[in-house]
């Protein structure tokens, strides 16, 4: 007698080995029989006669550490397949930070976070996990974030972590990863992270590397002077070097000024593979989101989140602001940005800021400022999608082609927040498995299976998760490899995928005939 039986699925089972069909069954937590069933009974049964069955994907990039605590069910990540994400990403995260900073940092990333309740304990690593563990939909993992290293020791100030500050910085990776952190993250063109010295970030990596952790990093843009290298990805295999911590690079793809040239985004990390162990994971868009405070420049962040509202009402700051991007233009182009996400400003979500400027009639630095204060910094935005399909097009085959090597991984970096979200959010896996694995044909379904389950958990150490193996835990996704496709886009991004008929994560079923069923049995890992 077993808990749940999956009858004649083809499996893949996350290993990259060629798919086979049988039976599986489920006890409790744990897959526990994969064979014939046939004269077995169980309380629960799925027919997956003519559909596949993976492992739950495991989402190595997502910006959900705010949402899930409001929002557990988090339909826009199980009804892709996803069943296990990992947070801290960028090193925007919320702990292990005291009450006072945790109120601080919610504030600060209210724009890619959201905004969770005020009152939780985020202490340590320990709290942090308590409050999600089986109180949400899926399964979480969490690298320490670089952000509260340094909010707890120089606070929102630049300056390097040296002497004191760094010793208690280490000590806090010590803590973090006896209580099952998985590495340390950092997100070098954010706030308070792009205040370090590459120095800085070798020592900590140093702690790191001995409870073999990864160090995920989004490269450095800002403050290149004090990077070795000049950031970049210099830096990141640098302190790979120094440090001997296991590197991961966050969403490494082609955009417009390298689509064709995959060679461009990824020769350094070759060359270098013979002294830094490196991975990188992708998700399949031409372009990017995040939060628009994250685009003031650096002096404006210092003294956090009050300080830079009072920062953008001065008409002199501004006005330096203006000055400042005039001396070192900003990679985002302004003109072609859509606000995803302005809740105390509803009217404005889906408009440029350009149509906002146009309406508000202000400069297009003055409507930016607006909207941040308006909302109390609560705004998202995204960088338009390329007019020229044929770029677009190149975009995605680069995507397989850097998927097809084994080094790779899906991150999808979703953001699920406002009326009109990047389609990411929604569409990833089955962007990728679906439309595009069918289209360009370039990875086969048992190697991009692989990719999207195996390979995350091996590299961030999640014991018995991503394979199809007895004694694994039940996590999985059923689905259609013929129907399976994402319907999110730009325009109309809040659409669920087809194809991905059941989830099951940790043995309960969490997506029943494409119905979020209310579950709520995610781990946090370990
Ligand atoms: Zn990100």
């Amino acid at each position: 007698m077993f808990d749940l039986i999956i009858r004649n699925g083809l499996i893949i089972d996350g290993t990259g080995r060629k798919a086979y069909t049988s039976d599986i069954g489920i006890n409790g937590e744990f897959i526990t029989t994969i064979g014939n069933l046939n004269n077995t009974q169980a309380k629960n049964e799925i027919n997956a006669e003519g559909l596949s069955i993976a492992p739950g994907f495991i989402d190595a990039h997502a910006h959900s550490d705010g949402i899930l605590l409001y929002d557990p069910q988090h339909a826009n990540g199980i009804r892709q397949g996803i069943t296990t994400e990992i947070l801290g990403q960028d090193g925007l995260s919320y702990a292990p930070l005291s009450e006072k900073n945790y109120k601080i940092q919610r504030h600060y990333l209210n724009g890619i976070l959201g905004s969770p309740p005020e009152n939780l304990n985020m202490k340590t690593v320990k709290n942090f996990k308590a409050n999600y563990h089986k109180k949400i939909a899926i399964n979480t993992a969490y690298p320490i974030p670089h952000s509260a290293l340094r909010l707890e020791t120089v606070g929102f100030t630049d300056r390097p972590l040296i002497g004191k500050d760094l010793e208690q910085a280490k000590k806090m990776v010590i803590e973090g990863m006896e209580q099952g952190s998985i590495g340390l993250a950092t997100g070098m063109s954010y706030h308070p992270n792009a205040w370090s010295t590459t120095e800085e970030l070798i020592e900590l990596c140093k702690v790191v590397a001995q409870y073999n952790g990864v160090y995920i990093t989004h490269l450095r843009d800002v403050n290149p002077e004090r990077a070795f290298g000049n950031g970049g990805i210099p830096e990141a295999l640098e302190i790979g070097r120094k440090s001997g911590v296991k590197v991961h690079f966050s969403h490494t793809r082609t955009d417009a000024s390298t689509a064709g040239k995959i060679e461009k985004v990824i020769t350094l990390i070759d060359q270098s593979k013979n002294e830094v162990d490196s991975t990188l994971d992708i998700y399949p868009y031409p372009t990017g989101s995040t939060f628009l405070t994250s685009l003031l420049p650096s002096f404006v962040h210092e003294g956090g989140p009050s300080a830079i509202l009072d920062n953008i009402q001065n008409p002199s700051i501004i006005k330096k602001i203006i000055e400042y991007y005039q001396t070192y233009p900003l990679k985002a182009p302004l003109d072609s940005t859509t606000i995803s996400y302005a809740p105390k400003t509803p009217q404005f979500e889906k408009f440029g800021l350009v149509d906002i400027q146009k309406k508000l009639k202000l400069s297009i630095w003055e409507t930016l400022c607006h909207l941040l204060i308006k909302n109390d910094l609560e705004v998202g935005f995204w960088l338009n999608p390329p007019s020229n399909m044929a770029l677009w097009d190149q975009i995605n085959k680069d995507a397989l082609q850097l998927l097809s090597r084994p080094d790779y991984m899906v991150g999808s970096d979703a953001i699920p927040l406002g009326s009109i979200p990047h389609p990411r959010a929604y569409g990833t896996f089955p962007r990728f498995l679906g439309r595009l694995r069918r289209k360009y044909n370039i990875l086969n379904i048992e190697q991009m299976i692989q990719r999207m389950t195996q390979n995350p958990a091996q590299r961030f150490g999640l014991n018995k998760r991503g394979s199809l193996l007895v004694d694994n835990y039940a996590d999985l996704v059923i689905f259609n490899q013929e129907h399976i496709i994402d319907t999110a886009t730009y325009d109309d991004p809040k659409q669920f995928p087809l194809g991905i008929p059941y989830v099951v994560i940790n043995g309960e079923i969490a997506v029943n005939n494409e119905i979020c069923t209310g579950s709520l049995s995610g781990h946090a890992i370990p």
